[in-house]
């Protein structure tokens, strides 16, 4: 992957590696770009996540790594925030940073892609779910509080599909998007999920480029051996839908490169 922008450290508690056996992987795979954007602390749900009082440890480690590497590869400080209405802390949200990933894991409290919560999907009607998600997603995205809308279509990672058509519901979330400057990252974590395929799918890829809304890429690893895998696939996926050209941050700044 030339950009790579979402990937993870074992702060967060469910990844492994060290920093440098992540960057390693992404020379190894020549990618120009690579960031770092780990689950960013927060008063809720905290086994997943850093805690508040590491957050300067994890920045200081990664600027460290962006020196030591700096003639081989670009490294990139970011955080991949839930969005979570009252409990988004300032501290993360004005860190100082490259870019801040806005990621839906959460609707009205319920972890929907957490195995452990499967049985809530039996609860409520499939349509109502995939519409309050994309209803989320548009929530986030006018609150302008972040650069890049995580894995778009998470609510698929299960493979519970709704009965009504998917575009048709991701419309306002799409064009909300578009208002707020956002990036839609290409995110190969699903080929790794039930559903077998990026976030977003080619449908929803196709109505993100029909308004112009940019796109950036993510490996989402949270192993070193998952940097890059699956860069075919998007790199392919993304060209068939007439993308050229991908995003990154620095220092929240939108800059681009050409694929
Ligand atoms: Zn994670
Ligand atoms: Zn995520």
């Amino acid at each position: 992957m030339l950009v790579d922008l979402h990937n993870h450290t074992p702060l967060c508690n469910h990844a492994q590696g060290t920093i440098d056996a992540y960057i390693e992987s992404a020379i190894k795979n020549n990618t120009n770009i690579f960031g770092f954007s780990d689950h960013a602390p927060m008063n809720f749900d905290p086994k997943y996540r850093m805690k508040f009082e590491e957050m300067l440890g994890y920045e200081k480690k990664i600027l460290d790594a962006k020196k030591k590497y700096k003639n081989k590869i670009t490294i990139l400080l970011g955080y991949e925030v839930d969005y979570l209405p009252n409990k988004m802390d300032r501290r993360v949200l004005d860190a100082d940073v490259d870019y801040l990933i806005g990621s839906v894991h959460f609707l009205e409290g319920w972890g929907f892609d957490n195995p452990e919560f499967l049985g809530k999907w039996k609860e409520q009607n499939i349509d109502e779910i995939w519409q309050k998600y994309f209803d989320t997603i548009e929530e986030m995205a006018n609150t302008k509080l972040f650069d890049i809308v995580g894995h778009f279509d998470l609510i698929k990672v299960f493979k519970f599909m709704p009965t009504k058509e998917i575009l048709p519901m991701a419309k306002k979330a799409l064009l909300a998007i578009k208002k707020s400057g956002m990036v839609l990252e290409l995110n190969v974590a699903g080929y790794r999920k039930d559903v077998k395929e990026a976030y977003p799918s080619k449908e929803l890829l196709e109505g993100a480029y029909k308004l112009d809304i940019p796109i950036t890429f993510a490996s989402d690893a949270h192993k070193p051996e998952q940097v890059a895998l699956f860069n075919d696939e998007i790199t392919k996926l993304a060209r068939s839908v007439g993308y050229t050209k991908c995003a990154y941050f620095e220092k929240r700044e939108m800059k681009f490169l050409n694929f």
